[in-house]
């Protein structure tokens, strides 16, 4: 989801280690490589597990800088699964770790991951009768959401609750980060997380929300393409996530 002021959407958490420089592989062709930069292309690495689509790949290297002083050519990527949390391997501080329910796997398949992907998004209401109302898939761009689709969708979904008689007992923002997530080695054999986690963005938008509705949970989410789904949870301006991941 776009942060209202930079418009950057993805908090990469990166872990890097220093000392990490990049250097041009020029056994495959030097001057190729200067005119193609290979460190873009999912082919340049070794990966252990499913290789990501080039185009969510390379997305990467647009949302963080960073990445490309550090991915070394011929670095092995290890996908990352929801084991790695369960077996204490990942970390995320703050979010709830779980694996995606079939409708969070279905709202991610609407991001065109394996193709052009961008983010998609979805409001999920609860009313105090236990009435649940979903708004229709918000598309965003390639790399968010607009903040105001999910407002707009929120607006619309309240009416119909007023009408019903009912109240917004809780509010879900759902988004998609179709952004492959991978652990890389180093030549040095240091290990670096590449995760695509709420951002900052995400969570104050989250906060915004819930400050114009104390009473309500006010819930975020974020679905990745390896079944990962990060969650935030905020009621009347506290934090209220549960803990250890689970199912
Ligand atoms: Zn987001």
């Amino acid at each position: 989801m776009l942060p209202k002021v930079s418009m950057r959407i993805i908090l990469l958490t990166i872990i890097f280690v220093a000392n990490t420089g990049y250097a041009f592989d020029l056994s495959c062709g030097g001057l190729l490589a200067i005119f193609k930069d290979k460190r873009k292309q999912v082919d340049s690495y070794v990966w252990v597990g499913e290789k990501p689509p080039q185009a969510a790949f390379k997305k990467h290297f647009k949302l963080e800088g960073e990445l490309k002083r550090h991915l070394v050519i011929g670095s092995t990527l290890t996908r990352i699964t929801f084991e790695h949390f369960q077996k204490g391997a990942l970390q995320v501080p703050g979010d709830q770790v779980s694996a995606s329910t079939p409708e969070e796997v279905a709202l991610f398949e609407k991001s065109n991951y394996e193709g052009k992907p961008k983010e998609v998004g979805k409001v999920v209401v609860t009313t105090d009768k236990g009435q649940i109302i979903s708004s229709e898939t918000l598309i965003g761009i390639d790399v968010g959401v607009q903040q105001y689709k999910f407002n707009d969708a929120i607006v619309e979904i309240g009416k119909t609750v007023v009408k019903l008689g009912q109240k917004i007992q809780s509010i879900e923002l759902v988004h998609t980060h179709p952004f492959p997530q991978f652990i890389f080695v180093d030549p040095a054999g240091n290990q670096k997380a590449v995760l695509s986690s709420l951002s900052k963005g995400d969570v104050d938008f989250a906060k915004e929300i819930s400050s114009m509705a104390k009473f309500v949970k006010v819930t975020i989410r974020a679905i990745t393409p390896e079944g990962i789904t990060y969650t935030r949870s905020i009621l009347g301006g506290q934090d209220v996530t549960a803990g250890p991941p689970k199912r």
